[in-house]
């Protein structure tokens, strides 16, 4: 993981970091059982250089601990490691670019469950499983179980906690799929 930090560091492979502050790897447990996947690097991202910080991070960390976790138990990822500027979503090319980096954080951590955050990491996760979805309230709160990546897993597509920031039926529905997830991980355990 320290090697593939380094590389996104130092990461040229489409023009994100033109503009970009710092690259946004991801952090957490490597031994982690389950691993968050959000979309891009939004602005107090870009100047920390760490995923999730933000308001939509609070309330990520507020789930967490709704569940009896924290940031040191899991592993947090996004599909995008430079922002995007003005927070636009990501071009097709942009993910294209990118997404190796993220295959390998998870062939790294094996987690037993991917918790996908918004509709960009739900696209991108659920192609991996052959699944196409329009949008993300069709495939939210299923889960979809696979090997896409060496290693059986189970996919939780949920909403992306900024989305609840605005909307207080995200959030309950947000609330929803973390107690699922925890009892998902006890029958794992
Ligand atoms: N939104 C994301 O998708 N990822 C982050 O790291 C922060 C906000």
């Amino acid at each position: 993981m320290d090697e593939l930090v380094d590389e996104v560091g130092q990461c040229q492979r489409c023009r994100l970091w033109e503009r970009a502050k710092k690259a946004v790897p991801g952090e957490g447990s490597l031994d982690a059982s389950l691993m968050f996947i959000g979309e891009a690097p939004g602005y107090w991202e870009d100047v920390k250089g760490r995923p999730f910080v933000g308001a939509a991070g609070k309330l990520l960390d507020e789930l967490l601990s709704s569940i009896d976790l924290n940031r040191g138990d899991v592993y947090i990822g996004n599909i995008i490691k430079h922002r995007p500027p003005n927070n636009r979503d990501p071009r097709r090319d942009e993910v294209e670019a990118c997404s190796a980096y993220l295959d390998r954080q998870i062939e790294i951590v094996e987690p037993s469950i991917i918790l996908t955050l918004g509709r960009h990491s739900a696209r991108y996760v659920l192609s991996k499983v052959n699944v196409k979805m329009k949008g993300i309230t069709e495939v939210r709160g299923r889960i979809y179980v696979g090997k896409p990546f060496g290693f059986p897993v189970r996919i939780m597509p949920t909403f992306h906690p900024a989305a609840a920031l605005y909307n207080p039926e995200y959030r309950s529905a947000l609330e929803e799929d973390f107690q699922r997830m925890k009892k998902e991980l006890e029958t794992l355990a």
